[in-house]
């Protein structure tokens, strides 16, 4: 472990302006990401600004039945919270399939969000990584790949966003509450995460100094009737293979709207706009839900280990839109 100064933050303004001032600072809340990268040495801060005492911890209804969860909330206790089991019913289940009680008792909402990938050569320094180390060459695409992604991918990096409640959260809607030093401003949490590009050390449109305050899920009926389903190796304390977030309005034997969000498989949590679109106007039957699962998967890229995840994906999501529909169509 280096050496590395220690400030407490007591306001969020003070908190943003202590990392905009030492470009190797960065904020730290359960430390559950931070602290795990920081043993092996591939993060290194200066400081940490610790914003663990920020009034940040709320879980408030919003006017019109939407939910703001504040940055620093627990997972835990967002997980068990009556306004998202009830309106954001695939938001609990995400949090609740994710890590281990231990874990969700620790870490925290803005810092769920921004967690860092899990692929094993990122955190592996003897070998090449173009997140860790731009430029030196990707050692998964011929390497080790079975949990990496199939969309999103580029020749640079197939790293797999591997959270949960963010997928859950991309199909609802959220919206993330940001402070920066010009002020606050609100980003759709769809695109807070960045595809790798060419430049996969970029992970989201945040700069370093960006505060998270809050992420806000608003109420609609497909979010009351969601789901969250993770096909994973083990029953717990596992990360997902594949993973679906499904939100379903139906009235009068057709869907009205519907949501449809993809884990383990993208390099971000993945929306499909075009499987929802399929959906809409439809009866929800096993062929509209695999239809829509085709469209789903329709441009992903398997890799020498990982071809797997485009079936199972599919599999999980018409399951997924069963379950948000009611049970098997
Ligand atoms: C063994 C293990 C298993 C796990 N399994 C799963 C799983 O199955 N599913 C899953 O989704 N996750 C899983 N996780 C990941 C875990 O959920 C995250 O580590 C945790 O949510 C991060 O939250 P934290 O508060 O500890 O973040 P920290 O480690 O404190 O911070 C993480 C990053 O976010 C930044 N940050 C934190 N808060 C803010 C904020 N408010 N604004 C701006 N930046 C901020 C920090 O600077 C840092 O870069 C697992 C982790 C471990 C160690
Ligand atoms: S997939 Fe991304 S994180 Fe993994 S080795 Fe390649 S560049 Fe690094």
């Amino acid at each position: 472990m280096r050496n590395f100064a220690y400030e407490a933050a007591r306001m969020p303004g003070d908190a943003v302006m202590a990392v905009a001032q030492d470009t190797g600072a960065r904020f730290i809340a359960g430390g559950t990401t931070l602290v795990d990268l920081m043993r092996v040495n591939v993060e290194a801060p200066s400081k940490l600004v610790d914003i663990n005492g920020l009034p940040l911890k709320g879980i408030t209804a919003l006017p019109g039945g939407g939910v703001r969860i504040g940055a620093l909330a627990r997972m835990s206790e967002v997980a068990e919270h009556p306004l998202v089991v009830q309106g954001f019913p695939a938001v609990s289940q995400a949090l609740l399939a994710s890590a281990s009680p231990q874990l969700r008792n620790k870490a925290s909402i803005g810092g769920n969000l921004l967690q860092r990938t899990r692929c094993p050569y990122f955190r592996d320094l003897a070998l090449p990584c173009n997140k860790r180390e731009p430029g030196t060459g990707c050692s998964a695409i011929g390497g080790e790949n079975k949990m990496q992604a199939v969309l999103g991918t580029s020749d640079s990096c197939i790293a797999t966003y591997a959270g949960d409640m963010a997928v859950a959260m991309v199909a609802l809607d959220a919206v993330v509450r940001v402070r920066g030093p010009r002020g606050d401003r609100t980003v759709n949490l769809v695109d807070l995460h960045v595809v790798p590009g060419d430049t996969p050390q970029r992970e989201t449109v945040l700069a370093p100094e960006d505060l998270i305050l809050a992420v806000d899920l608003p109420a609609a009926p497909h979010a009351a009737r969601s789901h969250y389903l993770k096909v994973r190796d083990r029953a717990s304390y596992e990360f997902a293979v594949t993973s679906a977030a499904t939100g379903l309005d139906v009235q009068g034997g057709r869907i009205r709207a519907a949501r449809v969000a993809l884990g383990g498989v993208g390099t971000k949590p993945w929306r499909s706009p075009e499987a929802e679109a399929l959906l809409v106007g439809q009866a929800p039957t096993r062929e509209a839900f695999g239809a829509a699962a085709q469209a789903a998967l329709r441009g992903a890229r398997g890799y020498s280990q990982n071809a797997f995840k485009i079936p199972l994906a599919q599999r999980t999501l018409i399951r997924a839109l069963e379950l948000a529909a009611g049970g098997p169509a």
